[in-house]
């Protein structure tokens, strides 16, 4: 298994717990969810991340969700340290 392929299983578990499981949210259509080496910067979008840095730099694996949310395709990009807590309130 690779680093991303098991950074996407570790999130998949965890992003119920970590985004409220989109209940409520039936606006979003997920597309893609995956993840990737970044290319740019970004910020991590989850709610619990309240650490900084809050944006990362380019080259960081990350997860990406692409949604189509009230009509609109956007990005949402989710830090590796958010997956491990979200794990440590799991257990
Ligand atoms: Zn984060």
């Amino acid at each position: 298994m690779s680093e991303r392929d098991k950074l996407l299983d570790r999130f998949l578990r965890v992003q119920g717990w970590l985004y409220g499981g989109g209940k409520g949210d039936d606006n979003i259509e997920y597309i893609r969810i995956a993840a990737v080496v970044t290319r740019h910067p970004h910020k991590c979008c989850s709610p619990y991340h309240d650490t900084s840095p809050k944006e990362y730099p380019a080259r960081t694996l990350m997860i990406v969700e692409n949604a189509k949310f009230d009509g609109q395709f956007r990005s949402a990009y989710t830090c590796e340290s958010c997956i491990r807590e979200s794990e440590k309130e799991l257990r």
